[in-house]
């Protein structure tokens, strides 16, 4: 089993990335973002209350999300291994994921920590709403406090999985193949840790 934490602020290309580590590694993608906008396009109670949040750049709750993933891991039981992409987004949602996988027989093989600077953040997200329309990607003030809100929130993770000896960085700037060849090695990297 391969199960992978993708971590990186708004616009670090997780979700580029994460569908083609799926396709090598024969994974399951499990975005906590696109779990909400579907939950927002069908109108259901989750929806309703995640979509003010989002759009003001703030964080869905941290029940909401857990349970979200809850439910995919028991769906997908019988997976060679999960992608988290924007999953745990704070602290809270870490340690109920650590509580939640080993009742599934799971556990965090690592967590890759993909990095770019903020201008480059702010420019890839902008130029995402304009294909997108997401309304989250197109107010540059809403970017930059989603970005403060990684900052506040989201980035003392990278502290939590140190302490457990299970995070790895790479530059998130370069060619998508480029990037992915350096992910695949820190996949390879956490792979010989945990098996050795
Ligand atoms: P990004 O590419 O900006 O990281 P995502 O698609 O991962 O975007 O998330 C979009 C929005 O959905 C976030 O800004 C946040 O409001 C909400 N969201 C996604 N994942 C989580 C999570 N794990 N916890 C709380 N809110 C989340």
């Amino acid at each position: 089993m391969l199960n992978i934490v993708l971590f990186g602020a708004p616009g670090a290309g997780k979700g580029t990335q994460a569908a083609k580590l799926v396709e090598k590694y024969n994974l399951v993608h499990l975005s906590t973002g696109d779990m909400l906008r579907d939950e927002i396009a069908r109108c259901t109670h989750h929806g309703l209350i995640a979509q003010q949040l989002i759009n003001n750049g703030q964080l869905a709750p941290d029940s909401m999300v857990v349970e979200m993933i809850a439910e995919k891991i028991k769906t997908h039981k019988a997976s060679e291994g999960f992608i988290f992409d924007g999953f745990p987004r704070t602290i809270p949602q870490a340690k109920m994921l650590d509580s939640m996988l080993p009742e599934h027989g799971l556990r965090i093989t690592g967590m890759i920590a993909l990095s770019a600077p903020e201008d480059e953040l702010v420019h890839r997200l902008l130029c995402r709403g304009k294909c997108s329309g997401r309304a989250d990607d197109q107010n540059e003030e809403i970017i930059r406090n989603r970005i403060a809100v990684y900052h506040e929130k989201t980035a003392p993770l990278i502290e939590y999985y140190a302490a457990q000896g299970k995070h790895l960085s790479t530059k998130g700037v370069g060619s998508i193949d480029e990037i992915f060849h350096n992910l695949c090695a820190a996949i390879e990297k956490l792979r010989q840790v945990c098996c050795a």
